[in-house]
């Protein structure tokens, strides 16, 4: 969930610090490849720190990998190039479904010091630093890379470490893909802020510098353990893609349930990213924010993967409590659906969704601390001066009651028993009459 914090990063400083080597690049292929110029083939035996045990019995894919790259090499030219069946070949197609897409692919999908063979799946920790005593940081990562030519989607989750939902979906949806049937690859960070999720908290315990992560893309390779996280995903997964799609929830606190997709002056982008939130459906409302140069909030994956002119969606889908299995059997759905319409995976294109699109959201926050008391659910409509929940004392007093003062959406609600001043109560998006 995204909330206003102070951390701000000017786009053009992100722009150019994305597309520096990442501090590891002597171990490996992370550099930053700029859009249409994948590179496929390249042989790195230094990066792979560990596999799943699932991955170990086809032999070390490194090992295989340095073959093919040696037989791609000594074949040269053009029989090399549709040997490697180069992804960079394809039409470029950022927003539209990449059905019809023919042919097999022969080269390996290499990131972060890793390679993944076509028709194949390679889950791996790829180191990132050290904590005081030693202790390994490593950030999870989840290539599935298709037998079949098709688009290169990033999928990331728990950029805050107290939001699990998109995990769950994550592990749902890409454990039933079957890579043999993949079209193009799926790079996927299921946990981006590993410190923080151990400590089930928003932000890094553990980070000297406190970074909002959902700040901090695309990150910077010499700096805080969260700004090195933020870079490997950035120059792994972000930079490598056609498209992205960024699962948050409400955290500890909150149960959120709608879509951000961002403006821009390029109209193609935007309609890329709309396409995305039209695709992933489930009756979301989506909140188009200003373009970053209006509004300064920088930072998220969403917006550093627009920056680089790729479409991207922010979903903000459950949280607070356990996860909910009908949360995550919806999310699983839009995704499936997105992954669909973009045509990583086989099927009819899922008909697009009219999107309800809400007005720019904001917080309502809490004068009187004390127990919280919601009136109403997340996704209610409510109308100007309806009741949204009450604030009382410790006694049972009412000491406030919280009220709507437009007409709106409650896209995010808060579901902790009790708040304190200054604490968000819900995020609501104004909802012109007739809109939903
Ligand atoms: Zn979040």
């Amino acid at each position: 969930m995204d909330r206003p914090g102070p951390e701000r990063v000017g786009p053009a400083d992100r722009h150019r610090r994305c597309l520096q080597p990442h501090r590891l690049l002597e171990r490996g292929d992370r550099r930053a490849v700029p859009r249409g110029r994948r590179q496929l083939g390249r042989g790195d035996p230094g990066g792979v720190v560990l596999q799943d045990p699932g991955d170990r019995g086809r032999g070390p894919a490194v090992h295989q990998h340095l073959r093919r790259a040696l037989l791609l090499r000594a074949l040269g030219g053009l029989e090399g190039l549709l040997l490697a069946g180069r992804l960079d070949q394809l039409p470029a197609r950022p927003h539209q479904g990449d059905q019809g897409v023919t042919g097999t692919l022969v080269a390996s999908f290499d990131t972060l010091g890793l390679a993944c063979d076509p028709g194949t799946a390679v889950k791996a920790r790829v180191p990132i630093g050290t904590l005081h005593e030693g202790t390994p940081v490593t950030l999870p990562v989840h290539v599935l890379h298709g037998a079949h030519p098709g688009p290169v989607a990033c999928l990331t989750a728990s950029v805050h470490g107290d939001e699990r939902t998109g995990v769950f979906i994550l592990a749902e949806v890409l454990g039933a893909i079957d890579p043999a049937e993949l079209r193009g690859t799926i790079v996927a960070f299921p946990v981006v802020n590993p410190l923080a999720w151990m400590s089930d908290a928003r932000v890094a315990p553990l980070d000297a510098s406190g970074t909002n992560m959902n700040r901090a893309f695309p990150g910077r390779p010499d700096g805080s353990i969260s700004d090195r996280l933020a870079d490997a995903v950035q120059t792994g997964g972000i930079a490598r893609a056609d498209y992205c799609v960024d699962f948050h929830d409400g955290g500890c606190d909150c149960h959120a349930r709608f879509t951000i997709v961002h403006d821009s002056t390029d109209a193609d982008l935007v309609a890329g990213n709309r396409f995305l939130a039209a695709a992933y459906g489930n009756g979301m409302p989506v909140v188009l924010t200003p373009p970053v140069a209006t509004t300064g909030m920088g930072g998220m994956i969403t917006r550093a993967a627009n920056t680089l002119g790729t479409p991207a969606i922010c979903v903000e889908l459950g949280g607070h409590g356990p996860v909910d299995p009908a949360v995550v059997a919806e999310g699983a759905r839009g995704l499936r659906r997105v992954l669909v319409a973009r045509g990583n995976l086989p099927g009819d294109p899922p008909e697009p969704e009219v999107l309800q699109e809400l007005g720019d959201p904001y917080w309502l926050r809490a004068e009187d601390g004390g127990i919280w008391r919601p009136s109403v659910d997340v996704d209610a409509v409510v109308e100007a001066g309806d009741e949204i929940g009450t604030v009382a004392d410790v006694f049972g007093d009412v000491l406030a009651v919280v009220r709507a003062d437009v007409r709106c959406t409650v896209v995010s609600l808060r579901r902790s028993a009790t708040l304190m001043t200054g604490d968000w109560i819900c995020y609501i998006a104004p909802t012109p009459a007739g809109d939903r």
